[in-house]
């Protein structure tokens, strides 16, 4: 069994699956008109006044997470986050979640109650009513799935298809720092191997760690284009590294697009860590995953709107699909883009 803070354990058997989920839920307050009904029947009823996003995410322990490193209650957060990110990918406003669970009986009742812990948190910072889910077992490890809905009116929606040539291609945050910050924690995690009595140098390296155990989904630029009267002509969230979103956007949009090197955000701390661990910062922007920024496009009469604002850098913009996808070397090289970052450069 695991072991929590306290050192107790409760065995989860001893509530019951219906103790259980009363025990996880009690303590939910539903904040949305839009929420008729929540946890408690056969199904929740929501009525919404526009159009409705929906969206799932599968965790899986050992494919997604590692207990190891993953303390439970940033499990949670992070698991609704990434459902979040996708509401705010179509310009819309997420309101409600369920969350499914398969537990094994290796996980004491204060295990769930961390991960839950992370969840409420998440659902009170970003507005969002927990409206139901589902409670099993599971013979092996921990599996979370988490359902977002959201709602949007139907002339502000965004999706992936809408970039034209000409177009800017705008990214908000900085990237990279949550796959170092990965490459933190497994480090630690072999050094802990090694010698469990090490302390863990994690100091230096906090930001980078954060973005990978706590990473925000942009609500707050959903709002702050709302308030620019900004509207992207495509947009993504970047789960999977900025190459490969760059990728989705140019083929579901039939377009090619110039990635310029130069311009990618970077933070110092992605910056210092990489010539620390001897890695090619624009690899790891471009093919590290999870920082959960969005990546969208805007038309060029946009850009005065959009200027010098903090939290949006323009990276590039997009070309006709003849023209290809490139990236725009510091060497003024061009070279083409592939998922997995770019060809010719390692
Ligand atoms: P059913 O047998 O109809 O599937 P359950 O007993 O599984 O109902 O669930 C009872 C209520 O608790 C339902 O409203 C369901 O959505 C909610 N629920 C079940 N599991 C969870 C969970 N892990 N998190 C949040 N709500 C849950
Ligand atoms: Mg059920």
């Amino acid at each position: 069994m695991l072991e929590n803070k306290n050192n107790t354990k409760t065995d989860l058997a001893s509530l019951g699956e219906f103790g259980l989920i009363e025990h996880l839920t009690n303590t939910v307050k539903l904040q949305h008109k839009s929420t008729i009904k929540g946890i408690g029947d056969d199904a929740a009823v929501l009525k919404l006044k526009h159009q409705t996003i929906v969206t799932t995410d599968l965790l899986v322990e050992g494919v997604h997470f590692d207990l190891g490193y993953v303390p439970l209650k940033h499990l949670g957060y992070k698991a609704v986050m990434v459902n979040l990110s996708d509401v705010y990918a179509m310009n819309g406003m997420a309101k409600q979640i369920t969350v499914s669970i398969a537990v094994s009986n290796r996980f004491p009742l204060e295990a769930i109650e961390e991960l839950y812990v992370g969840i409420h948190l998440a659902c009170k910072a970003y507005n969002i009513d927990l409206i139901g889910g589902d409670t099993t077992s599971s013979t092996t490890g921990l599996l979370i799935s988490i359902t977002a809905i959201g709602e949007v009116k139907k002339e502000d929606v965004v999706y992936r298809n809408g970039a034209k040539p000409s177009d800017l291609l705008v990214v908000t945050g900085d990237l990279g720092g949550a796959y170092l910050g990965l490459q933190v924690l497994e480090r630690e995690k072999q050094v802990f191997k090694a010698n469990p009595n090490a302390q863990p140098e994690l100091d230096k390296y906090t930001y980078l760690v954060e973005r990978q155990l706590k990473p925000e989904a942009r609500k707050d630029i959903i709002i702050l284009l709302k308030a620019l009267e900004v509207k992207p002509t495509a947009m993504i969230d970047i789960s999977d590294g900025l190459s490969s979103e760059i990728l989705h956007i140019c083929k579901q949009s039939k377009v090619g697009c110039d990635l310029y090197e130069a311009k990618i955000p970077l933070s110092q701390e992605v910056i210092s860590t990489c010539e620390e661990f001897n890695m090619n910062s624009t690899t790891v922007a471009l093919s590290g995953g999870e920082d959960y920024e969005l990546l969208f496009t805007i038309a060029q009469s946009d850009y005065d709107k959009i200027k010098g604002n903090p939290n949006l850098t323009v990276i590039g913009h997009i070309t006709a699909k003849k023209d290809g996808a490139y990236l725009v070397t510091r060497a003024n090289q061009k070279i083409e883009l592939t998922a997995q970052g770019w060809n010719g450069l390692s």
